[in-house]
């Protein structure tokens, strides 16, 4: 009988963040339904959340360890299929981990793991379980880089030369983890984000939007980090030059004391024959360059002219905006259909794994390696250890 896939989650307790966007996501599209969680390191602030969020108080676990061990216990059609993990960087690992060795499938916040070594770890679980994971960077399952990814593998744009993406926030820009603030507090301490403050945290957003759209892989680095406040442990900007396999070069810049920036994530890339520009605050819009032609507006809601992920990947008629919950609902609708399909031993082709899975996890732990290892050497390139 058909049914809907059932989600544990690992954080997201009441004073989370990304969490609650996650529940909502899976929600959105009733493929999948929450129906356990550890959502708290302290077993009662776990259990209030349970209950808030309408969980039978027996699912409710006090901690990830208990919840795998519990939940696999159970009869099939009832235990969870996959884990949701949405705590800090530190617990990714262990968690998915946990979950991996005991048969369930996970879907795991970025950036995957504190190290490349943990990294690799998971590559390997991944290969050798056959379980399948999903890496949320939910800025590659928008509409409209479907569609740019698609303009750049079609060859509008020629032979891609330049690259200029950026991620400016403001929210850093004072000692806002001196003010008890929860999501401050830990992206600024080292032993719970990882060696990396700003990198880890949104650059590589960045990175990955980057290697999406243009099909290339940054393959070395020339970076330059500062911990700007006074008392950071951890850089709040970081300017990189970049090199990417197929011959592209470029500019990221992930800075978090950008004053009054939101999430201003922007692309720029630009080929012999063509450019795109994307505005993560804009998302339902591609600009087109073509050489020697008017500039183009493409509209998400358009689904005679645009690509078949692009249109799959929208759920509302032009005009009617979509945004960040929707671009991770897509994730988790892509995910439950790969699920769907391999337990009703279906073809499982790449269009269907269209989401950021471990191998990204893992190339996004070598960049941030490799812009740590570049800030600190006087060599000027660093390459990505792949
Ligand atoms: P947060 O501090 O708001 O939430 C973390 C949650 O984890 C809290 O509910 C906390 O109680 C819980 N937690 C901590 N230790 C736990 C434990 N041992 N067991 C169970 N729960 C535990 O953090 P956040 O801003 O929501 O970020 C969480 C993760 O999501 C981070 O890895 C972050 O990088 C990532 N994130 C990704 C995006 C994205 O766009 N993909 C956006 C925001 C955050």
């Amino acid at each position: 009988m058909r049914r809907r896939l059932k989600m544990g989650m690992v954080g997201g307790g009441l004073s989370s963040f990304i969490g609650k966007v996650h529940r909502m996501a899976a929600a959105l599209d009733n493929e999948i339904e929450l129906v356990a969680g550890a959502f708290n390191a302290d077993a009662n602030l776990s259990q209030q959340a349970g209950e808030a969020y309408y969980l039978e108080s027996n699912r409710v676990y006090g901690s990830y360890v208990e919840m795998f061990e519990k939940e696999k216990q159970l009869p099939e059609d009832i235990r969870i299929d996959f884990v949701s993990i949405v705590t800090p960087n530190f617990l990714h690992y262990p968690i998915a981990k946990m979950a991996l060795e005991n048969g369930f499938h996970v879907v795991c916040e970025k950036p995957m793991t504190i190290s490349s070594e943990e990294a690799k770890s998971l590559v390997e679980l991944v290969k050798s379980t056959g379980l399948v994971f999903a890496l949320t960077h939910p800025y590659t399952a928008y509409p409209m880089v479907k569609q740019a990814k698609f303009i750049a593998e079609q060859g509008m744009l020629g032979d891609i030369r330049k690259v200029v993406v950026e991620y400016p926030q403001g929210w850093l820009t004072t000692a806002l983890e001196t003010t008890g603030n929860q999501q401050a507090t830990w992206r600024t301490d080292p032993k719970k984000s990882g060696k990396s403050g700003s990198i880890a945290d949104i650059g590589v957003h960045a990175q990955n939007l980057a290697e999406y759209i243009t099909g290339q892989n940054i393959t070395e680095v020339c970076a330059d980090i500062t911990n700007f406040v006074p008392g950071r442990l951890l850089e709040d900007d970081a300017n990189l030059l970049i090199h990417f396999d197929k011959g592209a070069k470029g500019v990221l810049y992930a800075s978090q004391i950008s004053v009054g920036e939101e999430n201003n994530l922007s692309i720029r890339v630009y080929g012999d024959k063509g450019g795109i520009e994307w505005h993560q605050q804009e998302p339902n819009s591609l600009i087109l360059r073509l050489l020697s032609k008017p500039m183009q507006i493409i509209r998400a809601g358009d689904n005679v002219n645009l690509c078949p992920q692009a249109i799959k990947n929208t759920r509302l008629p032009s005009g009617h905006p979509e945004g960040l919950i929707e671009a991770f609902a897509n994730i988790y609708r892509n995910f439950a259909e790969v699920l769907r399909f391999k337990n009703e031993g279906l073809h499982v082709d790449s269009h269907n794994f269209d989401f950021a899975s471990v191998y990204e996890g893992l190339k996004g732990m070598l960049f941030i390696d490799a812009v740590i290892e570049s800030s600190m050497s006087k060599e000027k390139w660093i390459k990505l250890k792949i």
